[in-house]
């Protein structure tokens, strides 16, 4: 699979220092790929904002980040209101996914 992709540049990649990666985000338990990822500046992955998740599409916030293969719960629905943000957000569980450099995606 490869998608062709745009990075999001706008008000929230700016006020994170601008640079942003592509990342392909997998369930620690059982290596199932849950979401191919655009994160915006340095320093760890603690949160996925709805807007920046790249594939799949259709997440709810609403909803616990699942993995569809094991079930482990990666993710915990949030709203991200720092900086006057209003940010419909997963709340990632830190030991339950692993990260690394997409291989998924071409931008351009
Ligand atoms: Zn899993």
């Amino acid at each position: 699979m490869k998608i062709r992709v745009k990075l999001r540049k706008d008000k929230f990649s700016a006020r994170r220092g601008g640079g942003s990666k592509v990342l392909d985000i997998y369930c620690k338990r059982c290596n199932n790929m849950i979401m191919i990822y655009q994160k915006d500046g340095h320093g760890r992955l603690e949160r996925c904002y709805m807007d920046r998740i790249i594939y799949p599409s259709g997440y709810q916030s609403l909803e616990e980040l699942i993995c569809n293969d094991c079930e482990a719960v990666v993710g915990e629905p949030m709203v991200f209101k720092k900086h006057g943000e209003n940010r419909p957000a997963f709340n990632m569980i830190q030991n339950a996914f692993r990260k690394k450099a997409s291989t998924h995606v071409e931008i351009r």
